[in-house]
């Protein structure tokens, strides 16, 4: 093999754009294969912050902070889909920046990222964009029951709305102060997959097996690989339609793409991330190579390899509302001993002092050897934690 001189070869500085969990489990990757890491990211006591070598504390926008990022660093991602695209595409001037801010654009924004998706030749559910109260006239009474969403900025079911009728439907467009929103028929769901794949510089895609996720109120509760109930007819469409999608926007990183799986078979995409993705966390401790580890090849131009998942595993998310049983008042400590005393448990703790209901503080990974042995001490772990069984 020839040596590529473009390859950022470790001992360079990585630089993330934000600093939650996806950016502290970047950094981990990076730095474990000998990679020096700069975060930005205004929280000073960001997950990704706190274990990087360099943390540049500052807005996303902020030039400065900008500017002290691309000195400091070889290459730049982002870890947060939010980040404006602005502040990569100003990165973009002087460092090679993976993913592009082009590629995050289509992703900020539900309508983009349907119309891109349609336009791959990839199902999406029906729905209608909502901007003007005569778009909201004018919406179909097939769109109902469905669920409005904000256009933007949505995460873990927030700006999210179910609405039966069209007065709730008008109510609930109110209640999100009129911004630019989606409406979207409300699918009978048979179950949800998502699908990671890693595209490189020069075109090489490779893909995870795909993973089945549960999701619970909005936000993703349970991730079981191999995908219990999917079939060959629809992990073929999920692959080729994210390798589709990826090679249509250029993409240089880890895509996330989730799909809803409907009860007549059908497969139809949900949304997309340009990052690593919570479902995808199971990588870490189930497979040979994770999607953060991916992440760093990718952006720095070394090779990809298609991942193996050498264990059956399920990853548990942990959730703010754990640290507080039975309704107590004051945050208390899960069991964690009682959890690591079960074989096969992999915890993760984000560095996130303060529990809230729904916040991400960590996810628990269950390796087994067996798709029912690692099941039957996941039940066991949720048990002792407090998480409803799956
Ligand atoms: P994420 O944290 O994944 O970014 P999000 O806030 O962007 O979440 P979505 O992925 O749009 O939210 O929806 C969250 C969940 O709500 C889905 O995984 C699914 O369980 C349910 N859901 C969303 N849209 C529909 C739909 N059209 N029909 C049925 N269920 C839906
Ligand atoms: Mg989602």
């Amino acid at each position: 093999m020839t040596v590529n001189k473009d390859v950022i070869l470790p001992g360079a500085t990585l630089g993330v754009m934000g600093g939650g969990q996806l950016g502290r489990m970047f950094v981990h990757a990076a730095q474990a294969m000998g990679y020096r890491t700069a975060v930005l990211d205004a929280d000073p006591s960001s997950p990704a912050g706190l274990v990087s070598h360099a943390h540049i504390q500052t807005a996303y926008l902020d030039a400065a902070g900008l500017a002290e990022l691309a000195k400091v660093s070889a290459a730049i991602t982002t870890e947060f889909e939010n980040v404006p695209a602005q502040a990569l595409d100003k990165l973009a001037e002087t460092r090679p920046v993976a993913p592009a801010g082009s590629a995050v654009a289509i992703c900020q924004d539900r309508a983009r990222e349907k119309a891109h998706f349609v336009g791959c030749g990839v199902d999406c559910a029906p729905h209608a964009l909502i901007e003007t109260p005569a778009q909201l006239a004018a919406v179909s009474d097939d769109l109902l029951p469905g669920i409005l969403k904000t256009a933007r900025l949505g995460y873990d079911g927030k700006g999210q709305i179910r609405v039966k009728t069209r007065a709730e439907l008008i109510a609930a467009w109110d209640e999100l102060q009129r911004v630019g929103c989606v409406l979207e028929k409300m699918l009978p769901l048979a179950y949800e997959v998502s699908v990671l794949v890693a595209r490189g510089r020069d075109g090489q895609v490779v893909h995870f097996p795909l993973q089945q996720n549960l999701h619970r109120d909005g936000i993703l509760a349970v991730t079981t690989v191999p995908a219990p109930n999917v079939t060959e007819a629809v992990s073929q469409q999920a692959y080729a339609s994210a390798h589709k999608i990826a090679a249509s926007m250029d993409y240089v990183g880890v895509l996330c793409i989730e799909f809803f799986v409907l009860a007549d078979g059908r497969i139809v995409a949900n949304e997309m991330a340009p990052r690593p993705h919570n479902s995808g966390h199971h990588t870490i401790d189930a497979c040979d190579v994770s999607q953060f580890e991916l992440q760093v090849r990718a952006m720095t131009g070394l090779p990809l390899v298609e991942p193996v998942l050498h264990s059956p595993c399920l990853m548990l998310n942990l959730l703010g509302d754990l640290w507080f049983p039975h309704g107590a008042m004051t945050q208390q400590e899960p069991d964690w001993a009682a959890v690591l005393a079960l074989s096969g448990t992999h915890l993760h703790l984000y560095g996130k002092t303060e529990a809230r209901q729904g916040r991400k503080m960590g996810h628990l990974t269950v390796t087994g050897a067996t798709p029912e042995a690692a099941k039957a001490v996941a039940l066991r772990a949720a048990a002792i934690l407090g998480i409803a069984p799956f």
